[in-house]
């Protein structure tokens, strides 16, 4: 495992450092700050500059818009600008996870017409996956796509889609053969979220923000040339998506940690002095210590095998599982640090921005988005401790016959 960067790594850091001292919008507060028009806007002045000197993108082709990077230049480049506060979450799905599936199942005027745009930070997408019964259990997607001439006709319901409310674009998965067993049957498409035959209703969240989405689609004509992949091959195509999603969990980190609890815990009195004193709190705090740095250093073995040459593994669940429990454990012990002020979440009054409320009222959903807790544990289980599978019972049945209250 390396601790450091390789020489070649640090150059490139360095050189990244000093064009994002460079080029940084004066005033730019990036962070993860709900996705109002504002915002939008300062995001994509801030790609625009990127996608200029090849920074947008950094991993996906020059030919598409792209930086011709490896994928440890992407992750250097994405915790320096996290480190100037310039990180701002509006194209992680679009770049991230989008545009590596259409790179990978689209046709090439399709790419041109799509990809570019999305890196130079035009165009936001949104992933139609889940719905109401089927999350964990994705390949149990009812959203229906019939043919209808040369093209298609798609009716259904999709739930949970972050910036579906926001996006130009979005990856949609559907049904097309419910005579095969579940995962066999499905097809992607890219649609257009501005088509009128797609209603988005915004979800009202705990935090007050609006970040996902119902989305409602009837009656919705696509030409073939909206399909991403083969004819019921759906299922492979959502696999590059997750496979995308998964990778981008690795070059992010969330705060508050044990650093910034450490901090509020010196203002706050226990009952023999300072809480600092307390053998509790201590020994708690060694506990969130431990494990945050058993995922540091998780993260250094991936980041060596991805140095090398390889590709992250399942082990990236582990940081998942961890780093979003942990969230939710010091969000919540940092509300009640702060006793009856701890019910204010105004980051101009709260203690350290409100950091610790923002994570209280974000970090379930952590421990859900992008696959949760027990799926997780599922994968490390089978994937990396080489544990019996699951028990899946229906993998063989035709989606018709699967037991359901409504068809
Ligand atoms: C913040 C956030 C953002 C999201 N963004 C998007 C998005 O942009 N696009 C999109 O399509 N979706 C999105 N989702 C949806 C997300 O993918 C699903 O919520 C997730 O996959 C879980 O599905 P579910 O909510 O249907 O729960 P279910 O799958 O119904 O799970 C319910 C419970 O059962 C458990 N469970 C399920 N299966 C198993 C099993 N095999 N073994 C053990 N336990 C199991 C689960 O762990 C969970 O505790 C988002 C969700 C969140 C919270």
């Amino acid at each position: 495992m390396d601790f450091e960067d390789t020489p070649e790594e640090a150059a490139y850091r360095a050189r990244v450092k000093r064009w994002i001292a460079d080029k940084a919008p004066a005033g730019a507060q990036g962070g993860r700050k709900p996705a109002t028009p504002a915002f939008i806007a300062e995001a994509k002045v801030w790609q625009a500059i990127k996608a200029d000197d090849g920074f947008a993108g950094i991993r996906r082709p020059k030919a598409w818009g792209g930086g011709g990077g490896t994928m440890m230049e992407d992750i250097i480049f994405t915790q320096e600008e996290e480190a100037a506060g310039l990180n701002y979450g509006v194209f992680m799905i679009g770049i991230g996870m989008c545009v590596p599936t259409v790179l990978a199942h689209g046709p090439d005027e399709v790419k041109v017409e799509l990809v570019t745009p999305t890196i130079r930070g035009e165009k936001i997408w949104c992933q139609l996956f889940s719905e109401p019964s089927a999350g964990s259990d994705l390949a149990g997607v009812r959203t229906k796509a019939v043919r209808d001439g040369d093209g298609w006709l798609i009716n259904g319901q999709k739930v949970w889609n972050s910036f579906a409310h926001r996006a130009d674009y979005g990856l949609l998965l559907t049904r097309t053969n419910p005579d095969k067993p579940k995962h066999k049957g499905l097809t992607m498409f890219w649609v257009d979220m501005h088509d009128p035959a797609i209603e988005v209703r915004p979800i009202h969240q705990a935090s007050g923000d609006s970040e996902f989405n119902e989305v409602y689609i009837t009656d919705l004509r696509l030409s073939d040339r909206h399909r991403l992949g083969e004819v019921d091959d759906g299922w492979a195509v959502a696999l590059t998506t997750l496979m995308n999603e998964r990778m981008s969990v690795m070059s992010s980190t969330r705060k508050p940690n044990w650093e910034e609890i450490m901090g509020l815990a010196r203002a706050v009195s226990g009952p023999n002095g300072g809480l600092l004193q307390d053998s509790g709190f201590r020994e708690q705090l060694a506990d969130w210590y431990v494990k945050a740095e058993g995922v540091r250093f998780t993260r250094f073995r991936l980041l060596t095998d991805i140095s090398r040459g390889g590709e992250p593994g399942p082990a990236a669940s582990v940081g998942k599982i961890i780093n979003s429990t942990q969230l939710q454990e010091i969000g919540s012990a940092g509300v009640e640090l702060q006793d009856q002020f701890g019910i204010i979440d105004d980051e101009q009054v709260s203690a350290m921005e409100a950091i610790f409320q923002t994570a209280f009222l974000y970090s379930p959903g952590a421990r859900l988005g992008g696959g949760t807790d027990e799926i997780m544990k599922n994968i490390i289980a089978e994937r990396v401790l080489g544990l019996p599978g699951d028990v899946r019972l229906d993998k063989d049945t035709p989606f018709r016959d699967l037991p359901t209250g409504v068809r």
